[in-house]
């Protein structure tokens, strides 16, 4: 199953993305992980990508589409992938329409989470993520068992650079600008389907299942 999910930051595409995953056996692609590994690795990659996402900006999309090219050949992603904060501009999208076709894959949805400015502030700042493993919580929402500490691994939880205030701003201008416009690049597609993502994330998980069962049904 080959999933998208579109939205502003803070809308939730991790933590559904991680729900997608458990449920349906699929890698988790996050643009924003693989480069935030790569930038605490200091490989070439991360220190290229590390400026821009300090400041809120987008990474360049030559180095994008070749890093999403890369992952989407590995093995695990043989029998599909729900891809989170890619693609985020129109030539990212025109890429991955390519590598798509290129691999003979059909996209099952794309999913758009719909979210208002307020919940993107309430979420990005109270999101707390595993240092480890990446699971990601919230401090009222989604509060872990002990405080500060992952339930899934153990390890330290912390507060993402760029979901501090200043930073959020610019990634919201960005998002904006840039990243909306792929909304009507994709909405005329049948695999295309807009969710409210105000709501939990259980509730917004269980439109996604009954959606994604629709879409099997119908072929
Ligand atoms: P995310 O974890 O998806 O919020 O991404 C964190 C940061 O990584 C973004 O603010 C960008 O700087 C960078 N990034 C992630 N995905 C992309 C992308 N598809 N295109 C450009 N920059 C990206």
């Amino acid at each position: 199953m080959y999933i998208i999910l579109l939205g502003a930051p803070g809308a939730g595409k991790g933590t559904l993305a991680k729900m997608i995953e458990g449920k349906f056996d699929i890698p988790h692609l996050s643009t924003g992980d693989i480069l935030r590994d790569n930038v605490n690795r200091k490989t070439s990659v991360g220190n290229q990508a590390k400026d821009y996402m300090d400041n809120g900006k987008l990474v360049p999309d030559d180095i994008m589409i070749q890093m999403v090219k890369g992952r989407v050949l590995e093995e695990d992603c043989k029998t599909g992938f729900v891809l989170d904060g890619f693609p985020r501009t129109i030539k990212q999208a025109e890429a991955l329409r390519l590598i798509f076709n290129e691999l003979d894959i059909k996209i099952d949805a794309i999913f758009n989470l719909e979210v208002s400015p307020k919940t993107i502030i309430e979420r990005l700042s109270g999101r707390r993520t595993c240092r480890n493993c990446g699971a990601i919580y919230h401090i009222k929402n989604i509060p872990p068992k002990d405080e500060g500490k992952c339930d899934k691994c153990g390890d330290r939880l912390y507060q993402r650079d760029d979901d501090k205030k200043d930073v959020v701003k610019e990634r919201l201008i960005v998002y904006k600008a840039q990243t909306k416009k792929i909304i009507s690049y994709y909405e005329k597609q049948s695999s295309f389907c807009e969710i409210d993502a105000n709501r939990k994330a259980d509730e917004m998980f269980m439109e996604v299942c009954k959606s994604l069962g629709r879409k099997s049904r119908n072929g």
